[in-house]
């Protein structure tokens, strides 16, 4: 556990689906006791509401949805939940639909001033990890660690096949299935005109085909001690 009189930085990771992002902020989260923020989650739960509403992807619908929908994020053992309006949605916000549209949803210049916004009053008193695309390089460009994770097309299909387990196996997705699915999404993500996925000029970054859960967490561990003693 932290020290009382230690510094509490904020920790930005960034980087594509299947980088190993979530699993990693949590456990440094955790052996840090810091608050871990999956911003994916955000941008998955309005992307929910707004195919529960029908509407359109563009400013003007979702401008609307994002004032009646309110999204929480709540600590929990297993990372987070995700509430919207008092629902939890944590698992419904990964199915196939809401993965498929939330990258067209994530492009859209209301929706991303709304959850930039909400991240920095959530992480700015710092004692924070953040995951997501544009973490060190708008929500917190002044972030005291920036991480950027990267890892092969092929290794990030293996691992969502790997999470989705019998979903998977269910649906039928193939390894090719899922390549092209999770490139189909880096491509929307770093072509979008709006705080693209870019690596920070200052972010470190980290290949994680090779690497284990726990290697990913005592490497950016020991960058987090180093810049919390500064
Ligand atoms: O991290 P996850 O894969 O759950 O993110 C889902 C989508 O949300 C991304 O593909 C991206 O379109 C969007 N996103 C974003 N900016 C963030 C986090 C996620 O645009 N900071």
């Amino acid at each position: 556990m932290p020290q009382s009189s230690e510094r509490r930085i904020i920790i930005a990771l960034d980087g594509p689906a299947g980088s190993g992002k979530s699993t990693t902020a949590r456990n440094i989260a955790h052996t840090l006791g810091y608050v871990y923020i999956d911003t994916g989650a955000m941008y998955r739960a309005i992307t929910l509401a707004a195919l529960r509403a029908g509407a359109a992807i563009h400013n003007d619908a979702l401008q609307a949805i994002l004032q009646s929908a309110r999204i929480e994020l709540l600590p929990s053992t297993d990372g987070q939940r995700t509430l919207l309006n008092g629902e939890d949605v944590s698992a419904e916000i990964r199915s196939h639909e809401v993965t498929e549209a939330v990258s067209g949803v994530s492009a859209l210049g209301v929706v991303r001033s709304a959850m930039v916004e909400r991240q920095r009053e959530l992480g700015s008193a710092g004692g924070v990890v953040m995951d997501g695309r544009d973490i060190g390089t708008v929500v917190f460009p002044q972030a005291e660690l920036k991480i950027f994770l990267v890892a092969s097309l092929e290794e990030r299909a293996r691992r969502r096949l790997a999470e989705l387990g019998a979903g998977a196996s269910a649906a039928n997705i193939t390894l090719d299935e899922m390549c092209a699915q999770l490139g189909e999404r880096d491509r929307q993500d770093s072509e979008r005109e709006i705080s693209p996925l870019t690596k920070a000029t200052d972010a470190i970054e980290i290949d994680t085909s090779a690497l284990s859960i726990d290697q990913q967490v005592a490497q950016i561990l020991a960058f987090a001690h180093e810049r919390i003693q500064r």
